[in-house]
């Protein structure tokens, strides 16, 4: 009886329109790597009228959580388990979509564990500092991830594959021999090295700059006039400034000058101290181990982590590294003057843009204002009167940047080599299979990462995109979607990925559900078929209610778009 009720019914909705959306959202291997967990969070899934899961099956430095001959199962899987299997018979049974996610360029953990321990040439050559990332130039490397996805969608009933970080962490230059050499053959000179040992440098910038100094000496400068590095005198002390996101650019002209400067200081492994202040990790989050840390730490400089409220411990003239400080209080500021009036040490990495309205921080940095943030290539020539930095060559400006240029693009289409391998892989193998990807969600961003999404589109190497768009201003996802739909003025290949975290104090919480329907409002809207969310762990009762009482009340079928 029921049987004929449930035929009724769907007969019922399907001559009424049934309704069609993707209801995606992402899931990690902590929600369904044990039989239990797999258990609980699918009936969250199944509750919140979600109907497509993308579960995270192959990361942290190369392992699985699907049976594969070519990567080991990840290590926090129960001994015999299969976690994609497992989850694919259960959103089979609630007629949930599957597509399993795997994360390309980012290896996921220190270089020294998991699969570059085996292959370390498969290690991105450049990247000084910060988290390791595939060499995805190599073919030797895009071979094995294709062969690793076809693989997975070969031995499991899945929708599809998606791709993340299929990208680089910029246009970082790989001076490995392969690509090197790829890059002559196709270019017909000589490529970009990964910087000069002496300044002049041309170099993609992100800055938060300070300017108009006082008795700060300048050093070197941007081409648009403004401080790249300074050095301040205060008494007996001394405070360096580089006024720029530096760590992990891979400039070897700054790792002599920083390497230099540390050594005049001083600094050692008991006296360095890398304060990171309560306001800049409540507004910015904490520090991670990658980044000024990590970079220092490589040139031989490891530093201890503080906050504001543990001070008393750095030694007097010891050294204080400051990244990215924005937020400082006052109390602070006087601090780091008297610190540094008696003989301390401080190293600013970018402006303190925010803190500088502060007098004490002022005289300390010996410079008065912030300079407006920048993003762009820019070079970096040593200032005439001072006799610091010693010159490099000069450098011919425009061709310079002319080399670059072409090294971005030869990276990009070393990025797009892997996402069309898969795609003719995946189409032959299973020809309804859907290939999509995780992509940055604006354009300017995604192309300064090597991710060209947008040409993947038009190209048709990709079934679809999910920009991930995880603001929580609907005004800068107002913007978003106009750019969207210049692209895809349907929206027929684009699904917006919506956060349902917030960072609270420096932690990741749930959203507000005000919030995250209002940005569903949004969608709606713009006419799209649907959304993602990242990720499943934050999603709680409230919101499964919020959802499956008001925007996904009725159930749906997951929403693609028209074949090709
Ligand atoms: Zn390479």
């Amino acid at each position: 009886m029921k049987t004929h009720l449930l035929a009724l019914l769907l007969a019922v909705s399907a001559c009424f329109g049934e309704t069609v959306q993707h209801r995606g959202i992402w899931l990690h291997p902590e929600q369904y790597r044990t039989p239990q967990l797999a258990d609980e969070w699918i009936g969250k899934i199944a509750a919140a009228h979600l109907n497509v899961v993308y579960p995270l099956v192959w990361y942290r430095g190369g392992t699985a959580w699907f049976k594969s001959k070519l990567s080991p199962m990840a290590g926090d899987v129960p001994e015999g388990f299969d976690p994609l299997g497992n989850l694919v018979k259960l959103a089979r049974a609630r007629g949930i979509a599957v597509h399993a996610w795997f994360v390309n360029g980012e290896y996921g953990g220190p270089a020294t564990h998991g699969v570059f321990t085996l292959h370390p040439d498969w290690q991105l050559r450049g990247d000084r500092g910060g988290e390791a990332w595939y060499d995805l130039g190599k073919p030797v490397v895009r071979n094995f991830q294709r062969d690793l996805m076809l693989e997975c969608l070969k031995n499991y009933d899945v929708d599809g594959l998606h791709f993340d970080y299929i990208r680089y962490s910029g246009q970082v230059i790989c001076d490995c021999d392969h690509c090197q050499h790829e890059f002559e053959q196709k270019y017909g000179f000589r490529p970009m090295k990964r910087s000069e040992e002496r300044f002049p440098v041309l170099l993609d910038i992100v800055s938060n700059p300070l300017g108009k100094q006082t008795t700060a000496k300048v050093l070197a400068t941007f081409d648009h006039g403004v401080p790249a590095i300074t050095v301040n005198q205060l008494d007996a002390g001394e405070a360096v400034l580089v006024n720029w996101q530096a760590a992990g650019r891979s400039c070897w002209a700054l790792d002599n000058f920083v390497e230099d400067t540390m050594k005049r200081f001083g600094a050692t492994a008991e006296n360095t101290y890398q304060l990171n202040t309560t306001q800049t990790a409540a507004k910015y989050g904490p520090i991670k181990e990658e980044g000024v840390r990590v970079w220092l730490k490589g040139l031989g400089f490891p530093a201890k982590l503080i906050d504001e409220r543990v001070l008393a411990k750095v030694p007097e003239g010891g050294t204080v590294v400051l990244a990215g400080q924005y937020l400082m209080s006052e109390e602070t500021t006087t601090w780091l003057e008297s610190f540094v009036r008696a003989g301390g040490h401080c190293l600013f990495v970018d402006g303190p843009a925010l803190s500088i309205k502060h007098a004490p921080l002022q005289r300390v940095t010996g410079l008065r204002v912030s300079a407006g943030y920048f993003h762009d290539r820019k070079v970096i020539s040593p200032a005439a009167d001072q006799d610091v930095l010693k010159p490099g060559p000069p450098m011919d400006a425009a061709k310079e940047r002319q080399r670059m240029e072409k090294w971005a693009e030869y990276r990009t289409w070393t990025v797009t080599e892997l996402v069309r391998a898969v795609y003719k892989g995946a189409k032959k193998l299973k020809p309804r299979a859907w290939v999509n990807a995780a992509v940055f969600y604006n354009k300017e961003h995604a192309d300064r990462v090597c991710q060209d999404w947008y040409g993947w589109l038009r190209e048709g190497c990709i079934d679809y995109v999910l920009p991930m768009a995880y603001t929580e201003k609907n005004e800068d996802l107002a913007k978003a979607f106009a750019e969207w739909r210049a692209a895809d003025p349907q929206m027929e290949r684009i699904i917006p990925g919506l956060s349902i975290y917030s960072r609270k104090d420096g932690k990741a919480v749930p959203r507000d559900p005000d919030l995250v329907r209002s940005q569903l409002d949004m969608c709606r809207d713009h006419a799209t078929h649907g959304n993602l969310f990242f990720a499943l762990g934050y999603l709680n009762d409230e919101l499964i209610k919020s959802l499956s009482t008001g925007p996904f009340a009725a159930p749906a079928r997951p929403y693609y778009p028209p074949r090709r």
